[in-house]
This record gives structure tokens, C-alpha cells and sequence, in this order.
């Protein structure tokens, strides 16, 4: 996978003092520098940073797609809300002249399903979701049965289904159509690597690069992925941000289901359409849940974990063909399994927009215009995400995201 854009050179880069520095130039970093660049009230230079411009081992390239609107936490479904509007209008929004970006949209529903043990937790992100206005149904296990006459229900207490905003997509055309963008509208991209945060007390001053040595910025931004608490403690900040390996197996079903929704089984296993087959994976036990940055499949896992749980959901999974797998990671919120974003209280300059736990993809959007406002006028002017701030961590106030995928 390569980029076609136009990446600035060594001279233009270093002799230069930016307004903005993203570091990281992932779905995320491209989202808030397209947003930045759009916003007629920020009059500012932008340079994105990014170390590896074929993004193969980004967590964006690797991620499964998916958008949903079924969380637990006010913040998340009103991100994805605004998400799901903008892949819809894409065109409207990242179209480069008569070109749209093709993202591939497909709107399909969610489906977590519930035991007897985790039926309570669903009623109450069911209301959570309700009271922001998303179309989702419980559906008992007869429902459930006569909806889906492929799934096994006989252990199932229910299930919650999205009715509309949820889906997948190509994650990668999203990542180039936000960087297209972002440059046409004037942000800079370098291929380097940041490899040190000069601080001044309160204040980041400049980036250091591994090929062009330092660049001085009015803001950093962290949009490293996976590497964010790498970044940030080159500031002399602690971010709980660890990389988590999760793996993606893709495979067929020799016969038809017809209308599958991404199932989300009370194991933890999920699985949804994808081309001819399907894809399907599953967090690790936390035990086994280690900081990881191989990128190695264990296809043991496949055969011993996922591959029985798939039969007993849908029996006709037994004789399914596996074809390919891979590994990306997670950037795990080891504290609360959510997004940390905006200024650190006490390095304002410093901005994070990191931690997505899984659900980063989706909130690119929403985020990249969150830090653009926070950047732009010193405050979230749409959606407030201030919930979400670094704040939480030093003050121990988690702001759990209990529907992790
Ligand atoms: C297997 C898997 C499945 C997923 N499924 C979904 C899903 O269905 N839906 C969803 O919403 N999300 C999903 N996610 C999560 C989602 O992919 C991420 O949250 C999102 O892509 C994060 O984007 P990012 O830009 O923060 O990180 P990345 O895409 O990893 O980008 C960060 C970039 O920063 C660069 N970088 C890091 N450090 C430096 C440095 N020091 N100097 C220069 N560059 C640097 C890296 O090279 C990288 O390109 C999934 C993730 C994985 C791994």
C-alpha cells in the first residue's frame, strides 16, 4: 500500500516553525489536519508527521472497518452518530472535485447478544442508546430465532440489534481520502520519525526528527497509535496506553447466510460479512493480554478458541474454509478502555487524541473535528468531549467504555 500525495522536503521541513505538529499520520493524524486545514478560523501551518508512509503496520491499514452506535458511554454514541453522517456524505465532505472518495459504506446493524449473565449490562447501554436517540431493538431469543434462522439462540437471555448508522467500510480509503484532503488544503506531510519532544515547562517547543533534526511548533498533537505512550514520554508524560496485539481471520462458509450482522457473541467472539466470506476475531484472555508489537499469527487460537465458538453461535460454521489472517494492534486504554483527547492540563500545548481501545477508526471524524475546535478556539464548540480528557487519569475518574469489541 503507497500513497500518491506530495510529502514535503528536507530543506522545507527544518528551516520552518509550524503551528501545528501532528505526529502520527494514521486515520486519526489525517482527520485532525484535514479538519484543521478546513477550518476558515485557524489561519495556521500544519505538518503531519509520518515515519512509515505505506501505513502497512498501522492500526488503521490492519482494523476491521466497523462503525457502531452501540456503546455504553454518552460521549462514544454520539461520536459514532456524527461519524456514520459523515461516511454517509463523503462525497459532500472529502471529494477532491469531481472525485469521491469510494469508502465502500455498507449500513448493517450490530447484534450483542446476552446470557442470562450479561443481559442487565445490555438493558442498560440499551438505554444509554436510546436516550441518544439511536434506532436499536432487544430482540428476545424467539426473536432473535425467527430473525436469524442460522444463529443458535438456546443459551441466549436476548440480544440488541442497531437498526440503522452502523455498519463497515474500507478503513484504508477513509485514511487517503482524509490525507488527499488535508493536503489539497494545505497541511504538510514529511515521511521521519520523531524521536524526541522538546518541553519548556509548560509548553512543547519543537519536535526533534530522526532525518531532519528539530523543528519548532506552536502545538504538538500525539497521534501515534499504538507507539502514544512512547511520544508522550518523550514529553515526560505517563499515558496508559499500551499496544495490544488483536488478531483478524478471514473465511468461508460453504453455505448461504443470508443478511448477517456483525454478531458480537457474549464470549467476546465477533464476526461479520466480508466479500465471499466472512471476518471474525476475539480479545484474548486478560491474562494473555500482554504488550505486543510482533505482528505474528497464532493460528492455534483460531483452531482452538474461535473456530468452536463460531459452530456453536452458527452450526453452519462447522465446515467453514479458513483463507488468511493478520495482526494489527489495539492502542489500549489500560485505565478506562477509552479515548484520551485534548490538552494536557498542564502541557496545554501538548494534545492527545489517543487510546481508542478498538473504536478509533469510527471516531476519526468526530475526533479529528474535536481537536481542530480545541486548537482552533481553545474549546469544543460541536460535540463536547471533555469527559474525555487526560484529567480523568491523574484524578482517577474512569470513564469505562464497557462495550469493548
Ligand atoms: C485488528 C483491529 C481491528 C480494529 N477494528 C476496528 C473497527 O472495527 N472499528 C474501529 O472504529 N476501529 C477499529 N480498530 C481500531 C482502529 O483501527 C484504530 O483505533 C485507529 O485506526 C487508530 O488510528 P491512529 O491514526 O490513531 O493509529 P494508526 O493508524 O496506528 O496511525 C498512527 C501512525 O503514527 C505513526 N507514528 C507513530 N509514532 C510515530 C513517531 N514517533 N513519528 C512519526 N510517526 C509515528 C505510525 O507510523 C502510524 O502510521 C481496530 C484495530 C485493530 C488493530
Amino acid at each position: 500500500m503507497t500513497l500518491d500525495h506530495p510529502t514535503a522536503g528536507a530543506g522545507e521541513v527544518s528551516t520552518r516553525s509550524w503551528d501545528v505538529i501532528i505526529v502520527g499520520g494514521g486515520v486519526i493524524g489525517s482527520a485532525i489536519a484535514h479538519f484543521l486545514a478546513a477550518e476558515p478560523a485557524f489561519p495556521g501551518t500544519i505538518l503531519v508527521v509520518e515515519r512509515d508512509p505505506s501505513y502497512a503496520r498501522s492500526s488503521t491499514a490492519l482494523s476491521a472497518g466497523s462503525i457502531r452506535q452501540q456503546f455504553s458511554t454518552r460521549e462514544n454514541i454520539n461520536i459514532s452518530i456524527f461519524g456514520f453522517d459523515f461516511l454517509k456524505a463523503i462525497d459532500e465532505h472529502l471529494a477532491m472535485g469531481a472525485e469521491a472518495p469510494d469508502i465502500g459504506l455498507v449500513e448493517a446493524g450490530y447484534l450483542f447478544l446476552a446470557t442470562d449473565q450479561g443481559i442487565d449490562i445490555l438493558r442498560e447501554s440499551h438505554a444509554v442508546q436510546r436516550g441518544c436517540d439511536t434506532a436499536v431493538a432487544l430482540l428476545s431469543p424467539d426473536a432473535l430465532r425467527e430473525r436469524f434462522p442460522w444463529l443458535k439462540a438456546d443459551d441466549l437471555a436476548g440480544g440488541s440489534l442497531g437498526l440503522a448508522g452502523e455498519g463497515w467500510f474500507d478503513a484504508f480509503a477513509l485514511l487517503q481520502a482524509f490525507r488527499r484532503s488535508a493536503t489539497a488544503l494545505g497541511a504538510v506531510y514529511v515521511d521521519d520519525e520523531v524521536i524526541g519532544l522538546t518541553r519548556a515547562g509548560d509548553r512543547i517547543t519543537g519536535v526533534t526528527l530522526r532525518e531532519r533534526g528539530n523543528v519548532a511548533c506552536g502545538n504538538c498533537v500525539n497521534a501515534a497509535g499504538p507507539s502514544a505512550a512512547a511520544l508522550a514520554a518523550m514529553a515526560g508524560i505517563e499515558l496508559p496506553v499500551r499496544p495490544r496485539k488483536r488478531l483478524v481471520f478471514y473465511f468461508l462458509c460453504p453455505d448461504a447466510i443470508a443478511g448477517a450482522p456483525l454478531v458480537v457473541d457474549p464470549s467476546g467472539l465477533y464476526f461479520r460479512p466480508e466479500g465471499e466470506g466472512f471476518i471474525c476475531g476475539m480479545p484474548p484472555p486478560p491474562e494473555d493480554d500482554a504488550d505486543s508489537t510482533d505482528f505474528d499469527v497464532d493460528y492455534a487460537m483460531f483452531e482452538d478458541c474461535i473456530w468452536p465458538r463460531l459452530a456453536n453461535r452458527v452450526p453452519a460454521f462447522e465446515t467453514l474454509k479458513l483463507r488468511r489472517a493478520w495482526a494489527g494492534h489495539y492502542a489500549y486504554n489500560t485505565f478506562d478502555q477509552n479515548a484520551v483527547l485534548g490538552p494536557h492540563p498542564d502541557v496545554g500545548n501538548f494534545l492527545f487524541a489517543n487510546g481508542f481501545s478498538g473504536h478509533g477508526l469510527q471516531q476519526s471524524p468526530a475526533v479529528g473535528r474535536g481537536i481542530a475546535e480545541c486548537i482552533t478556539f481553545g474549546a469544543y464548540r460541536t460535540l463536547d468531549l471533555g469527559r474525555l480528557s487526560y484529567r480523568r487519569i491523574p484524578a482517577r475518574r474512569p470513564l469505562r467504555e464497557i462495550a469493548v469489541v
